[in-house]
C-alpha cells in the first residue's frame, strides 16, 4: 500500500519563534493515532531545531525546500545535501515552481540535486507542473511527462521508490484557484501511468502522487478520495496549525 502524505511548505515564511509555536501547536493537536505521513518544510535555519523536535512522533518527518546541485565547495550562500542530512532532515523539495521560474533551475539542474539528495539518503519530493498558457494550449500532458523524464527517469527503480511526486499546477499555487477533482485526478492517473511504463505496476502502484495549489481545509476531503491522490504539499494553509491540521485530517 502506498503511503498517503500531507506537506506543509513554509517557502520565505515565519520567524525563528513563530515557526517554533506552529510547530508545537501542530505536536500537540496532532492525533497519534493517524497513519498519515506529515512532512514540515522550514526554511534551513530551523531544521535542525524542528527535526528535534518532532523526532518522538514517527509520523512526524522534516524537508529542506532546496538543496545545492553542487555538491561542495566554494559556492558562497548555498547549501549541500550532505548538510541537510546533517540536521536530521529526511526530505528535500526539488523543483518547486518557484525554483524553476524565479531561480531559473533547468531539468539538468534538478537531477543533479536529486543525485546529491539521494546519495545522502534523503528522500526527495520531486514537484511538476504546468502553466496556465500551457494548460490553454493542450501541451501541459507532454510537459509534466518532460519534467519527469529529464528530471527523474535517469533513476533506477530503487532510487525512484525514494520520491515522492508533487503535482502543483502553476496557476492553482498561492492564487486560491484549486485544479478541479477531475483535472487533478486526471493528471495524478497520467503521472501514475508513465511510472508503471517506465518502472512496472510494482513500482507505479507505490509511488504516492500529491496535489498541491491552493489545497485548504474546504476542498483536501474531496481531492485526497481520488484514487491517485495520496495527499498533498500545502503552501499557505500550512502556515496555521488548525488548518494543516484540518487538511491532514481529511483522510
Ligand atoms: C506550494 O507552493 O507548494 C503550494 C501548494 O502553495 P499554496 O498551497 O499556497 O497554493
Amino acid at each position: 500500500m502506498r503511503k498517503n502524505i500531507v506537506a506543509g511548505n513554509w517557502k520565505m515564511n515565519l520567524t525563528r519563534g513563530s515557526s517554533l509555536g506552529l510547530v508545537d501547536e501542530i505536536l500537540e493537536k496532532i492525533s497519534k493515532d493517524k497513519n498519515t505521513e506529515i512532512i514540515l518544510s522550514p526554511p534551513f535555519l530551523y531544521l535542525y531545531k524542528i527535526a528535534k523536535m518532532c523526532r518522538f512522533n514517527k509520523n512526524v518527518k522534516v524537508a529542506a525546500q532546496n538543496c545545492s546541485k553542487e555538491v561542495k565547495g566554494a559556492f558562497t550562500g548555498e547549501i549541500s545535501a550532505e548538510m541537510i542530512a546533517s540536521c536530521a532532515a529526511d526530505y528535500v523539495i526539488i523543483g518547486h515552481s518557484e525554483r524553476r521560474e524565479y531561480f531559473l533551475e533547468s531539468n539538468d539542474d534538478l537531477a543533479a540535486k536529486v543525485n546529491n539528495t539521494l546519495a545522502e539518503n534523503l528522500k526527495v519530493i520531486f514537484c511538476c507542473g504546468e502553466s496556465l498558457k500551457q494548460r490553454e494550449n493542450e501541451i501541459h500532458f507532454d510537459w509534466i511527462k518532460q519534467q519527469l523524464t529529464q528530471g527523474l527517469f535517469h533513476l533506477d527503480s530503487t532510487k525512484i521508490s525514494e520520491i515522492v511526486i508533487a503535482y502543483e499546477p502553476i496557476w492553482a499555487i498561492g492564487t486560491g484557484v484549486t485544479a478541479s477533482t477531475e483535472q487533478a485526478q486526471e493528471m495524478h492517473n497520467f503521472i501514475r501511468n508513465i511510472f508503471y511504463e517506465k518502472y512496472g505496476n510494482e513500482v507505479g502502484e507505490k509511488i504516492s502522487i500529491l496535489y498541491g495549489g491552493s489545497c485548504k481545509p474546504t476542498n483536501a476531503k474531496e481531492l485526497f478520495s481520488q484514487k491517485d491522490i495520496d495527499g498533498g504539499l500545502i503552501g499557505g494553509a500550512s502556515l496555521n496549525a488548525d488548518d494543516f491540521l484540518a487538511i491532514i485530517n481529511s483522510f
